[in-house]
């Protein structure tokens, strides 16, 4: 059997464990990146530290769960993370099994992917930005936007989503996909800043609070986080929303009308700030709650519970005005109106639809030969090294079946 020749297009997460995968199972492989380098988001990944992995990993922290399963367990965060720890990377497993290298360092990761691809003699083309993809016979035919051409047997799309497009990842992936024949299902930033309606935003800005958050329909509960928020003049952001923020969008484009309830106290029940109030009844409403909440949140409160003067003792005020002051304390929502624009996001929700890939090779099924990898396909996983986890389990499939011509012909 022939030898195959594969193209990644996409020096990214995904492609670049495609890429050694398949060499190291006998093909030969070539590295397409736009870029003048390859791997530029994920020197940006994990705050720079790059948390590449979960050791807890599994389907359920994904939006389609039976489509990533065999993924997961044929290329497991513990096979990341003897992958990495082979190429150099000594992991570093923190709270929530947040895995990241001993270094601290996302370059140590990009560092040990360039001696790798070195090792191996895999080929980075840069500058090639990808255009067209033509299927012709047993082959493709790839044209870059300068009028350079390649062939190949195989291809691995790994041009990942939408989000961070200052990093390479604009969506052309999707044209590509697209123009052979392939859905794109609605794509929308997730693990993105969550953008609120309310008056109180430029008084809130700067608090950052572990707090318990619940994504809420009318009154039910869709989700609930309790992790730092943190307040801006536009909305929310902080681990606990930008948890929330992928339900919270797809609800939100389905004109379902999210809120956001924040419940500011956690330590104390609802009788024991009643009780407070009373021991504190002689002091001016503002003072009463300081120590209590959030300086910031104080004034806002104030107003949002409908009492005019901040310096109202508590026991002038009106039953229903201290009735409300106590709801909001542990009852406080807040209207989301959006999200903050790919630049800021994390990640894309949406993309090549799952219906035309094979979860166990990452083939499509509408075009033999070509393979999908990544964030470029509908799948998106929860903040805390879900997503590269993803990119390296998907990757790898890829890489193991595109060379598969080559198994067969050692096999013989
Ligand atoms: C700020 C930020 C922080 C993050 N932190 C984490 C984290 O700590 N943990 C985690 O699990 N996930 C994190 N993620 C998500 C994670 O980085 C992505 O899910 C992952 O990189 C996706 O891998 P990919 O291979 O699909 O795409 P990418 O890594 O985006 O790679 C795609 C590559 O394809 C190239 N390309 C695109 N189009 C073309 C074309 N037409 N021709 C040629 N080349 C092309 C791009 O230049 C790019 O190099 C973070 C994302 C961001 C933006």
């Amino acid at each position: 059997m022939k030898k195959e020749h594969i193209i990644v297009i996409g020096g990214g997460a995904s492609g670049l464990v495609a890429a050694i995968t398949a060499k190291r199972n006998g093909a030969d492989v070539t590295i397409l990146e736009r870029n003048n380098r390859i791997a530029k988001k994920i020197l940006a990944t994990g705050n720079g530290r790059c948390n590449y992995t979960n050791v807890t990993a599994s389907g359920f922290d994904y939006n389609n769960p039976e489509f990533v399963e065999y993924g997961l367990t044929h290329f497991s965060p513990q096979k990341a993370i003897a992958f990495f720890e082979e190429l150099g990377i000594a992991p570093k497993v923190e709270g929530e099994g947040k895995a990241y290298p001993l270094s601290e360092q996302a370059s140590s990761i990009v560092d040990v992917f360039l001696y790798e691809l070195e090792y191996l003699e895999i080929p980075v083309i840069s500058d090639a930005y990808v255009t067209k993809i033509i299927p012709k016979q047993q082959e493709f035919l790839i044209y870059l936007e300068d009028g350079r051409q390649f062939d190949c047997t195989k291809v691995i799309l790994s041009t990942g989503g939408r989000a961070m497009p200052q990093s390479g990842s604009d969506g052309s992936g999707y044209d590509l996909a697209k123009n052979l024949g392939h859905t794109i299902t609605d794509v929308f930033p997730t693990i993105v800043k969550l953008k609120l309606d309310s008056p109180y935003l430029r008084h809130l800005e700067g608090i950052k609070m572990p707090t318990k958050v619940d994504l809420l329909v009318k009154d039910e509960v869709i989700q609930s986080e309790t992790n730092d928020i943190i307040f801006g003049n536009y909305g929310i952001s902080g681990p606990a929303t930008l948890d929330i923020s992928r339900k919270a969008l797809e609800l939100f484009h389905a004109g379902k009308h999210p809120t956001l309830r924040l419940q500011l106290v956690t330590a104390l029940t609802k009788e024991q700030v009643k009780h407070r109030f009373i021991q504190l009844q002689n002091k001016p409403v503002d003072a009463s709650l300081v120590g209590l909440i959030h300086k910031r949140y104080i004034s806002p409160i104030i107003k949002e519970a409908g009492i005019e003067k901040q310096n109202t003792l508590i026991q002038e005020l009106p039953g229903s005005q201290l009735a409300k002051l106590m709801d909001l304390l542990f009852d406080w929502r807040f209207v989301i109106t959006g999200s903050k624009s790919f630049h800021d996001a994390q990640a894309t929700a949406g993309g090549i639809s799952t219906k035309e890939i094979d979860n166990q090779t990452m083939e499509s099924k509408l075009v033999p030969g070509l393979f999908i990898t990544g964030e470029v396909m509908d799948i998106d996983g929860r903040c805390g090294g879900y997503n590269l986890q993803w990119a390296w389990s998907s990757g790898y499939l890829a890489g193991q079946h595109a060379s598969i011509g080559n198994k067969y012909d050692t096999h013989q």
